[in-house]
């Protein structure tokens, strides 16, 4: 990866990854790899709400310790990564995207 990797995009992929590799043994795995996964494209998009930020950190600390295997805590850290750096451009694409749908609802309402 270099400089123009989109990071929300890299962490979302690997959200897919561990949400496919969970063996679904243990619940805090089966249930918060998909949920991680699920959300992880919203933030992509920029279509989550920016308190879907720290619901996703409390998620990820869920999953975090309470595995049976590694896999779970592999899941849960690259999203505490990605909120601890670079939650200011989680916030970004948020406020983009909002910020467009609100345009368009203007557009049709002046329409
Ligand atoms: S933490 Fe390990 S054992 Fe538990 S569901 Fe995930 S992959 Fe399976």
């Amino acid at each position: 990866m270099n400089k123009q990797a989109d990071i929300v995009k890299c962490i979302a992929r690997l959200s897919l990854f561990y949400k496919h590799e969970s063996c679904g043994q243990c619940t805090p795995c089966r249930e918060g790899c998909n949920w991680l996964n699920k959300m992880m494209w919203r933030f992509v998009d920029g279509k989550a709400k920016p308190s879907e930020i720290d619901m996703m950190w409390e998620l990820s600390k869920q999953i975090e310790g309470h595995t049976i295997c590694a896999l779970g805590d592999a899941a849960a850290w690259p999203v505490q990564g990605l909120i601890r750096h670079f939650r200011p451009e989680l916030e970004r694409r948020m406020a983009e995207f909002h910020a467009q749908q609100e345009a368009l609802k203007q557009k049709k309402i002046a329409a």
